[in-house]
Parts: structure tokens; C-alpha cells; sequence
């Protein structure tokens, strides 16, 4: 199965995150296409070294979406001045800076994807509701997501990602299972 989307993915450029498997590249990535519209997530405090116009570079080359996952408010005033990404993925811890963060990136009126709430109990009611929520295949199981997802299934647009750091992680079965059994429909972006 081809899967409509897949904007959550990791690559060797997030060089320091330790789950990130050295044959996951990009190249891979474009051989396997296992969705339609494929988005490049790496790590943003990795590549702010000067890795990023090689990644971008790279990313467009293979004719993916260019994105990068935020870590938090410290990092937003940076990301925001990168004019040339078509979105964010965004750590949302439950605090008050980090809620601002979310309507900073907003701001830019990109895509925001709040990654894997659940597992960073990010508390919905505070989020504002332009962002997009993700379901996530890594860690959507760990909490009791149910509970956690079913009061805002109409407050809010879905995103299911992968978040893969190895060849065997491009798949979204846990997190589209989780999808179905809570009636959640997928937002698609970036579709014409
Ligand atoms: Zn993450
Ligand atoms: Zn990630």
C-alpha cells in the first residue's frame, strides 16, 4: 500500500539522533516512495550548523516536501527566519512558552504538525486550533492514546506520520490503526 502522505520522516541529517540508522538517506527514501507526497523532517538543531543547504538541496533534488522537527520554543525565532521550508513539525511540552512557540510558527502561515502529543503530553485544550495534529506510528501506543486523542477528533485537522529513522520504520500501520478505530480522517497537504 501506497500511503497518501508522509511528512514525519528522519534521514542521516539529523547526524545526533542516535535512532537515526546510517541507510537512511534520502536516496533510499525516494527508491522505496512508500506514499505519495513525502516530507523530509530532520531534526532542526542539527542542521543549523551548516548542514542545511545541503539537506535542502537534497530534499528538493529527490522532489520531497521541505520540513524540519522544532524541539521546542528555544528554537523557534531561528526556524521561522528559514523562508524556504514548506512546514514544521513542532515539540509542544505542556508550557505556556511552548503554546506561544505553536502560534509563532503559525505565524508564518506554514503547516504546523504537532508531533506525537500524546508522548510529550501536550495538553490539546492549550493548542491553538490552526494546528495540525499527528498521529504518530512510533508513539502512538504508548499512551493511552484513546483517551487522550477521542475528546478532539472534531477540534482539530489529523496528520498521520511515520516518524522513521530506519528503512523499516517508513510505515504507518500502528498509527492508521489508531486512525480508524477513532474515526479521525487525514488531513492531506500539499495536495492539488
Ligand atoms: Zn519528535
Ligand atoms: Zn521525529
Amino acid at each position: 500500500m501506497i500511503f497518501p502522505q508522509d511528512l514525519h520522516i528522519h534521514t542521516t541529517y539529523s547526524p545526533g539522533d542516535s535512532a537515526v540508522a546510517m541507510e537512511q538517506t534520502i536516496e533510499l527514501i525516494e527508491e522505496v516512495r512508500h506514499a505519495w507526497v513525502i516530507g523530509i523532517s530532520d531534526h532542526f538543531e542539527f542542521l543549523v550548523d551548516g548542514l542545511f543547504a545541503e539537506y535542502e538541496a537534497k530534499v528538493r533534488k529527490a522532489g520531497f516536501k521541505l520540513g524540519v522537527e522544532v524541539d521546542g520554543s528555544d528554537w523557534v525565532n531561528e526556524a521561522i527566519t528559514y523562508d524556504n521550508l514548506d512546514y514544521f513539525v513542532y515539540h509542544c511540552q505542556d508550557r505556556d512558552s511552548e503554546y506561544r512557540g505553536a502560534e509563532k510558527l503559525l505565524q508564518t502561515d506554514k503547516p504546523v504538525i504537532i508531533a506525537h502529543p500524546n508522548a510529550l503530553a501536550t495538553d490539546l485544550d492549550r493548542l491553538p486550533p490552526d494546528c495540525l495534529v499527528e498521529i504518530n506510528n512510533r508513539y502512538v501506543w504508548r499512551t493511552d492514546w484513546y483517551s487522550y486523542y477521542k475528546p478532539y477528533t472534531d477540534e482539530f485537522r489529523f496528520v498521520i506520520g511515520s516518524d522513521a529513522h530506519q528503512p523499516n520504520w517508513l510505515g504507518q500501520a500502528v498509527a492508521r490503526s489508531a486512525a480508524a478505530r477513532l474515526g479521525i480522517e487525514e488531513y492531506l497537504l500539499f495536495s492539488e
